[in-house]
């Protein structure tokens, strides 16, 4: 069984493999870090984890970079407003931005890299590329690639550029007159007043950030990436871009396979703040979401689908944990009679094949749910009349951690998440965006699971030893800390709201 995973650069679907067969090198294009991550952002973030998660479980070792864009026009124009440094803008929404990522249970790439760590190197890339006639600084010092040094151009986009050179003379940015042909795009902006700028060996000014991307790819994975990734809007002219630099620099090709995300609409339509239908995760959260619903929902549609975020779905999605998670605590804390039903060991099987084989299917995630979803029902069913033994309680259990490497939604750790946006909302003034829901999910962050056991067994020996004062006491305690206690007549059972 091999990973067959579509080519966007080829057009077709092929088995993915890393060039060493060892470690996959790979690329994700990252967040320009001027606002809060939104969920369309996190489709693609969720599906590039979903992606590395896959590979690791496929016996893969990994080294994936992505970068922050941590300077560019939006970002000096709010840092300017504000009329602070650009670090000093950059750093919370970069620090928000990680801290998302842990709440959605996004991994951190092996390699981080902000661009303004890098502009030597940029500096130095762009020199290069000159020495091959592929750039050329314009009058007022900016720098531009020259792009009929690169007849491969569009090669990614299937774009076709032939006969499009409109000269100096076309309709184009005020700043960019001094083009040699239109198609032609920005390496590197010359110094404005007020702007940040960097003295360096081509002269002061700033990277556009299609080098940024090539240098810092390059930098940590050489010159041949096994796959870039990233949103679908980027094929255009970003990646192209990329491409053009890199290959005319190297001669050799800049990324075996390209991975592209197709776009999430919100309720039927493009996402944008004038259709008020703009959520960053913050947003929902602030709503009363759980991030693991949020996460479920974005992986359930594959990755080149489109996916439809709804509020009906993101409801069915934490159902759906809430399913997935009352299972795993049945499997746990249920008593089994001694043995084991092979009819249970060969459901078991089928369920992880058929994960497995939906995954290797350009990352079938809708078809992996399903076979899960399929396991959890026939398992209840059969539970539910005695057949499960003791023995197959821990292929169960291992099925499940199998799905959950890559899903990454079984472990609650939703309260302490949700319990750091409410105080971000209130540390920035808006506590009148956190709903009631939201405080109730975040109350059981002060109790950790471990706590939380010691309390449950005072609780239940209490009860053995028929003081119910005591235990109900417990009880009630755990409660107005957003902790639920169930008794089950295999005993008592425990999760937070
Ligand atoms: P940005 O911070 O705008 O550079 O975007 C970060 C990543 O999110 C890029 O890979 C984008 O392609 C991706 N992205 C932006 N909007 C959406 C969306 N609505 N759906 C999916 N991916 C998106
Ligand atoms: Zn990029």
């Amino acid at each position: 069984m091999a990973l067959d995973l579509f080519n966007t650069l080829s057009g077709r679907t092929e088995e993915f493999t890393p060039a060493d067969g060892k470690t996959v090198r790979f690329y994700a294009c990252g967040p320009t870090v001027y606002d809060y991550g939104h969920i369309g952002n996190f489709r693609t973030f969720v599906a590039v984890d979903v992606l590395r998660r896959y590979l690791r479980q496929s016996g893969f070792r990994l080294m994936h970079v992505m970068n922050i864009t941590d300077v560019d026009d939006k970002i000096i124009r709010n840092a300017n407003q504000r009329g602070i440094p650009i670090g000093d803008y950059t750093k919370k929404f970069e620090a928000a931005f990680l801290e998302d990522m842990k709440s959605l249970g996004i991994e951190q790439p092996e390699q981080l890299s902000r661009a303004t760590e890098h502009i030597p190197e940029m500096a130095d890339f762009i020199r290069k590329l000159a020495e091959k006639g592929a750039a050329y600084q314009a009058e007022d010092g900016s720098w531009y690639f020259r792009i009929d040094k690169f007849p491969e151009y569009g090669k990614l986009s299937k774009k076709d550029f032939a006969g499009m050179n409109i000269g100096g003379g076309g309709r184009m940015d005020a700043d960019e007159y001094d083009k040699d042909d239109a198609r032609d795009f920005a390496l590197w902006k010359a110094p404005k007043d007020g702007e940040a700028s960097w003295d360096t060996e081509i002269g002061p000014g700033r990277p556009g950030w299609h080098i940024e991307c090539s240098t810092m790819a390059m930098k940590y994975l050489g010159e041949t990436l096994d796959l870039h990734a990233g949103g679908e809007d980027l094929m255009f002219p970003h990646h192209e871009n990329e491409i053009a630099q890199s290959e005319s620099l190297t001669g050799k090709i800049f990324a075996r396979h390209w991975m592209h995300v197709r776009f999430l609409l919100v309720e039927g339509q493009k996402m944008s703040k004038s259709l008020g239908n703009f959520y960053t995760l913050r947003d929902l959260v602030l709503m009363g979401h759980k991030p693991s619903s949020i996460r479920l929902l974005l992986t359930s549609v594959p990755y080149r689908k489109q996916l439809n975020f709804t509020f009906d779905g993101l409801l069915q999605a934490a159902n759906s944990i809430e399913r997935l998670r009352n299972f795993k605590l049945r499997l746990e804390t249920g008593h089994w009679e001694e043995g084991e039903n092979p009819a249970v060991v060969q459901m078991v099987s089928k369920a992880v094949s058929e994960m497995r084989s939906s995954l290797d299917d350009d990352l079938n995630t809708a078809q992996a749910l399903a076979a899960i979803f399929d396991l959890v029902r026939d398992v209840n069913t059969a539970a539910d009349r005695g057949e499960v033994k003791k023995n197959n309680i821990p292929a169960l259990l291992d099925a499940l951690n199998r799905f959950d490497e890559i899903f990454a939604v079984l472990v609650d750790e939703d309260a302490a998440h949700v319990k750091s946006i409410v105080d971000w909302a209130k540390a920035e003034g808006m506590e009148e965006k956190i709903s009631p829901e939201t405080l109730e999910i975040a109350k059981s962050a002060a109790l950790s699971d471990a706590q939380v056991e010691v309390l449950v067994k005072e609780h239940s020996e209490a009860r053995k030893a028929k003081d119910f004062k005591k235990s109900d006491a417990i009880r009630d305690q755990l409660l107005a800390q957003g902790v639920v206690l169930e008794n089950t007549k295999d005993g008592v059972r425990w999760k937070r709201k």
